[in-house]
């Protein structure tokens, strides 16, 4: 096989032919050998993960040191996984991923360029080493669900919560990359209850939560806090953004029909914010994000607050 170099890669015979001192390009000596080379080394890498998140990032990461991409989206409707790296682009490559009749989620490669039909075999080739690794990391999320879901609201309790965060602290201070946490609460959700029922007050906090997941790239980084609180953290994330994205958030869950039998429900919530401080621990950000909550409270509710 003869693979072009405008895709980053070589094929085993010509880096072979390379190292016995043919050809004049030795920069490409420091790529991976061969696009069947790469697919073997990334079938094995993607084995070390279980979590769909870190399988799908580690394909992304992979996958564009062979094929220059701009994003990677990849969506499974029935376990409720979105998961989105990268920025947007133009030009999109769509695949449906199956495997003996199972579906396994759509994913779409993007960039700004065409695809070209080279590169498109080599994603392709790409693909089916990704196949089992996202099969397994599937079949364990369907596993692991149940403990650590919230059944009313399908958001993360809170056991899901601190293994994320602490996950997420980690990768933040590996890659140096900031990570912001969102602390939403209902404004006198009390009354909603005292007025409507709690039955009522359920449903509410559900169509909050799915408003909420609605606004998200990836839903699993929204978790019930407590009993009309959620948790959402925004991974690689500085405060700016972040505040635009509880903004977000707020005018979103403001903006849902809440109406009960005709009668409407205004509804609003109030968030405090707080990004990943040098050292902190886990527990002093989500502090530092309910301290600002309650400001937001303070200051009269349906706003967002910093944390200072
Ligand atoms: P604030 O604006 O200060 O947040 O006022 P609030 O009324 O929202 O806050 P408060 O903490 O006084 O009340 C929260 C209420 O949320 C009380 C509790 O009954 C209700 N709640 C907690 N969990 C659930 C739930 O699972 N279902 C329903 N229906 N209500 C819940
Ligand atoms: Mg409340
Ligand atoms: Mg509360």
């Amino acid at each position: 096989m003869k693979a072009p170099i405008q895709t980053n890669a070589i094929d085993f015979d010509s880096a072979r032919l390379q190292r016995l001192g043919f050809g004049q390009q030795p920069l490409l000596l420091e790529r991976p050998v061969s696009v069947a080379q790469m697919r073997q080394q990334l079938g094995q890498q993607l084995q070390t993960s279980l979590e769909a998140q870190q399988v799908l990032e580690l394909f992304f990461r992979e996958a564009r040191r062979l094929v220059p991409l701009d994003a990677l989206s990849y969506v499974h409707t029935s376990s409720d996984l979105r998961l989105e790296f990268g920025a947007r682009g133009h030009h999109s490559l769509t695949y449906s991923l199956s495997h003996q009749g199972e579906h396994l989620g759509e994913l779409v490669f993007r960039r700004n360029q065409r695809f070209n039909d080279v590169e498109q075999g080599h994603l392709e080739s790409l693909l089916s080493a990704l196949v089992f690794p996202l099969r397994n990391a599937l079949l364990y999320r369907v596993a692991t669900q149940s403990a650590l879901r919230d059944p009313l609201t399908d958001t993360g309790n809170r056991i899901a919560m601190d293994q994320t965060l602490q996950r997420e602290i980690e990768m933040s201070r590996r890659h140096l990359q900031p990570l912001s946490v969102l602390m939403l609460d209902i404004d006198h959700f009390k009354q909603v209850n005292d007025s409507y029922g709690h039955s009522v007050g359920d449903k509410v906090l559900k169509t909050v939560a799915a408003s909420i997941k609605s606004q998200l790239r990836n839903v699993d980084m929204v978790f019930r806090y407590g009993g009309e609180e959620f948790l959402i953290l925004l991974s690689n994330t500085p405060k700016e953004a972040a505040a635009m994205v509880g903004e977000r958030l707020r005018f979103a869950t403001q903006a849902e029909d809440y109406s009960v039998n005709g009668t409407d429900i205004d509804l609003t919530v109030s968030l405090g914010c707080s990004t990943l401080l040098p050292g902190e621990t886990a527990e002093a950000l989500v502090r530092r994000a309910d301290s600002a909550l309650y400001v937001a409270k303070r200051e009269g509710r349906n706003r967002l607050a910093m944390a200072g």
